[in-house]
């Protein structure tokens, strides 16, 4: 939409396919129905980070919510830096691209599953499932990318770019839930806690972050331990084997709930919290030195004969991750189009002259935040401009 929209402004005739009834569908999910479309500081991207560098170098976030601007929608940054529709609500960000496309003369056409495209610059032709044809001059291919189930996209989508003679990287679930050997730890089933947590590859730390952890059926969830899923499926892929190190200090040191992805958790945490646990033995006793400290889920697993045990229990949590959740539940695609194969200032194919790319259909992925939408729209801005020369 934002790649049509730029071309459309720029005086291109646009005709945008979309094979769901209506366009967006993924859109109105982002952000738990909030849209966090953008983010304020550094870019963190994966897959091709060198060619999402280069893209922002020609479309920075800053213009991509000038742009927004420009079409109407008012921002909003929270503390952390994401950027929110101001309304909060996806679907306010949906009515906006849909009402500027009607403004500016693009033709959505709904119902169009794309299922093949041949031709060259200058007389594409666009076949859907039903047998329509549609021709045009220049073609942007921006089909997104496998994750979140029904909400994504199929494998045949991206056929459409290997039929033209690009190359998919392999593909597999970012940002998503990892499955492990919980044991005993099955009984926290359903429990939040905020913690740090740090991803160890044969017992070697690779990634750190900190929020809140949903303990569930099949292992752990929550953003922190989602932003994890790319290390974790990187370690299993080369044979080695995952460990999640949990730490629990900051249900009692609240302050310090810093989100930081690569930054590893303070050292001291162990120090800090054997301390307060002698104060709290000295205050309560033994048997009730947890009492209103940590969950009581959590406190009836403690090992609570020895405080230090205790301490290093409760901020050096290790679980053997198996896996990560599959693809429907990963929140953005991992691999994609390779990037080799594509021009960052214009989004162009350096194969097919007059093809573009926009959005996750590259090998391009961004941490959670609003770093995918941000991609999004930038190399869909990016897109649109360049075809419409
Ligand atoms: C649950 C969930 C929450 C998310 N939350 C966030 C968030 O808060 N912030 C963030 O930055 N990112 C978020 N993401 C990721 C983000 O939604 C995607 O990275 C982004 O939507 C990619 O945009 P896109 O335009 O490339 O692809 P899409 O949004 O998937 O759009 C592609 C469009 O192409 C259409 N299409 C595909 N193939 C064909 C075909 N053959 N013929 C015709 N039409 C076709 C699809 O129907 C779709 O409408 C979330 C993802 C999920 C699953």
């Amino acid at each position: 939409m934002a790649a049509a929209l730029a071309a459309a402004e720029a005086g291109a005739q646009v005709t945008l396919l979309e094979r769901r009834p209506k366009p967006g569908k993924k859109l109105l999910a982002t952000g738990n129905g909030r849209c966090n479309l953008a983010h304020r500081g550094e870019p963190v991207y994966f897959g091709d980070a060198a060619f999402a560098r280069k893209v922002f170098t020609v479309c920075p976030p800053e213009s991509v919510m000038a742009q927004l601007d420009t079409w109407g929608l008012p921002l909003y940054t929270d503390p952390e830096g994401r950027v929110y529709p101001a309304t909060q609500q996806a679907s306010s960000v949906l009515s906006l691209l849909t009402a500027r496309m009607a403004e500016r003369g693009v033709r959505l056409v709904t119902d169009a599953d794309v299922e093949a495209v041949t031709g060259e610059e200058g007389r594409w032709t666009v076949r859907t499932a039903d047998g329509r044809a549609f021709s045009a001059e220049r073609l942007i291919l921006a089909t997104g990318g496998l994750a979140g189930g029904g909400l994504g996209n199929r494998p045949q989508d991206y056929a459409l770019a290997e039929g033209l003679g690009h190359h998919l990287t392999p593909t597999f679930g970012g940002l998503a839930p990892l499955e492990a050997e919980l044991g005993k730890f099955r009984r926290l089933s359903g429990l939040r806690l905020p913690a740090r947590v740090r991803l160890l590859c044969d017992g070697k730390w690779v990634a750190a972050s900190s929020g809140e952890v949903l303990f569930t059926d099949y292992g752990v969830s929550g953003i922190c331990v989602m932003q994890l899923a790319r290390d974790a499926q990187e370690c299993l892929e080369r044979g080695r084997s995952p460990e999640l190190e949990l730490d629990f200090s900051p249900v009692y040191f609240p302050e310090e709930r810093v989100y930081a992805r690569e930054a590893e958790p303070a050292a001291d945490a162990y120090g800090r919290t054997a301390a307060l646990l002698f104060e709290r033995e000295r205050r309560f006793g033994r048997a009730a030195m947890l009492t209103g400290l940590v969950p009581d889920a959590l406190a009836a697993l403690c090992p609570v004969k020895d405080v230090r045990e205790t301490a290093a229990f409760l901020t050096g949590l290790r679980l053997r991750v198996k896996g990560v959740r599959p693809m429907q539940y990963a929140q953005v695609t991992c691999g994609g189009i390779d990037t080799a194969e594509i021009e960052p200032a214009t989004m162009a194919s350096r194969l097919r002259p007059g093809l573009h790319f926009a959005g996750e259909v590259v090998n391009v992925d961004g941490d959670c935040g609003g770093y995918n939408l941000q991609f999004a729209f930038a190399t869909g801005l990016i897109a649109g401009r360049s075809a419409a020369e």
